[in-house]
């Protein structure tokens, strides 16, 4: 009898029960590394799809289990793509916001893995007496920065928050039409500004904002002022607005506070790189009450938001309910800290792979590609060539500007099927597609993961590929 002698009544009888397919090998083997749980929920929706392949005509096979086992695999394998794992960034993008911004440094990594089990997050050892959270990272980050004090919550999004809910809640911020922000995600700063209970007075127009808007806006119901670093996009041409030191020289009352928030955190002067990013120090010794940034863009840390400023606005925000739901967990702390003693030893350049990617050269980069080309032996139509490449920091920093960098192309392959092959193999590679070719991006790799890298390649290169899927 075929397929086709089988009426639908038949093929539905046909298929086969839970229990059954739970109990074949091919499932029972992933019962070492999944809930039964999850393997029941698994096992039923293949079942369903099959009987819904049957119902609507499209199933003209009885093969019925070996197709259900093999869902329930496919489900398997489809979920260990979703769970954390490490990747290796051929983007070109050095802090990719997807791929969890800077990477942290061996240090900081250290300190995380030892802070994640019983940890003096809030004890003081000396005296064994409770000890505030964050004490010594906030006296660190303090002395780095020149601050009064710090406070540290879960990003700068939620410092903004803080900040305005904390010195201007039910008052109104004066802000510059040209710096209301849309930032990653389809968040606006705006709408995450209003969030906090604040009234936002916008002065200005989108291209030109004069000391004498913020002056003349200032009114019995200001609570803030706020300057918005324009991180992710540039302004050119006709443009005005003034800067964080003009700002500080507007005369206000002690209740209106002035806030810089800065975003993207450069500790270090990137002019040397061709990279122009306002430092933290040159917002703090201009005067503000308070400079927000991000501890995972060019800070080179953990995510985190930081507020630096006068201790009478930190002392005020670290009592404020909302510092509660914000703050951070022991191991971001430990991380952070380490990160910030890296800093104040002036070793950013040294132990930060941030700043270790940004400062490579090109023709380093170009011999990194070089090696790797030569030792791969792809096979025809496939070719492999060294390309030139602009790589950028990304993640809210920097816009429009680039390094130079160097890439590998892949040309003659599937462009999305082979950058999938990458992404889903082991290690697991995210490169770039332009012309219908696969780009993979040397400036965002660490070098540490340039031979992995090249080995996986291989393999994709050669067929031999352990991707599994
Ligand atoms: C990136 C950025 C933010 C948001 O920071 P997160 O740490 O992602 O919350 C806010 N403001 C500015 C100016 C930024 O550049």
């Amino acid at each position: 009898m075929t397929d086709n002698d089988l009426g639908t009544a038949d093929l539905l009888r046909a298929l086969p029960a839970v229990d059954e397919v739970l109990r074949s090998d091919g499932v029972q083997e992933l019962r070492r590394v999944v809930s039964d749980a999850q393997l029941v929920a698994w096992v039923r929706s293949a079942i369903a799809e099959l009987r819904r392949k049957v119902l609507s005509g499209n199933s003209s096979s009885n093969e019925f289990l070996a197709s259900a086992i093999e869902r329930v695999r496919d489900l398997w394998r489809q979920d260990t793509q979703l769970s954390a794992r490490p990747v290796i960034n051929a983007t070109g993008v050095l802090l990719h916001t997807n791929l969890g911004r800077a990477p942290l440094a061996r240090e900081a990594i250290e300190r995380m893995q030892k802070a994640a089990a019983y940890t003096n997050v809030e004890i003081d050892l000396l005296s064994g007496k409770r000890s505030s959270r964050g004490g010594r990272v906030c006296r660190l980050l303090a002395q780095l920065t020149g601050a009064d004090d710090a406070l540290v919550v879960n990003n700068c999004a939620a410092a903004t928050m803080l900040a305005l809910a904390g010195v201007a809640h039910g008052r109104e911020v004066i802000v510059s039409r040209g710096q209301l922000v849309e930032i990653g995600g389809g968040f606006r700063l705006p709408d995450v500004f209003r969030a906090s209970g604040v009234h936002l007075n916008e002065v200005g127009t989108t291209n030109r904002t004069y000391l004498s808007d913020y002056r003349s806006a200032l009114n019995g119901e200001t609570g803030a002022i706020l300057r918005v670093h324009r991180s992710n996009f540039s302004q050119v041409g006709f443009v005005t607005e003034p800067t964080i030191a003009e700002l500080a020289t507007i005369k206000r009352p002690e209740s209106i506070a002035l806030i810089d928030d800065v975003g993207s955190g450069a500790m270090v002067d990137l002019e040397f790189l061709g990279l122009r990013e306002p430092t933290i120090m040159a917002s703090v010794s201009a005067g503000p009450d308070l400079t927000l940034f991000s501890g995972d863009k060019l800070f080179g840390g953990p995510q985190c938001g930081i507020i630096v400023g006068r201790a009478r606005w930190t002392a005020q925000l670290r009592s404020h309910p909302m510092m509660r739901a914000m703050r951070v967990d022991k191991v971001t702390l430990a991380g952070l800290e380490a990160t910030v003693e890296i800093h104040l030893a002036g070793r950013a350049q040294q132990q930060l792979p941030l700043y270790q990617l940004l400062c490579t050269s090109a023709s380093e980069l170009e011999s990194r590609c070089q090696r790797i080309v030569e030792s791969l032996s792809p096979p025809p139509p496939i070719r492999l060539q060294v390309i030139r490449s602009e790589a950028s920091v990304g993640g809210g920093t920097l816009p429009g500007a680039t390094l130079p960098s160097c890439a590998i192309e892949v040309r003659g392959v599937k462009a999305d099927v082979f950058a999938k092959q990458l992404r889903i193999g082991e290690p697991a590679i995210v490169a770039r597609i332009a012309d219908d070719c696969v780009v993979l991006d040397l400036r965002s790799v660490l070098a540490d993961d340039l031979q992995r890298l090249g080995s996986r390649l291989s393999e994709v290169l050669t067929g031999g590929d352990r991707a599994g899927v």
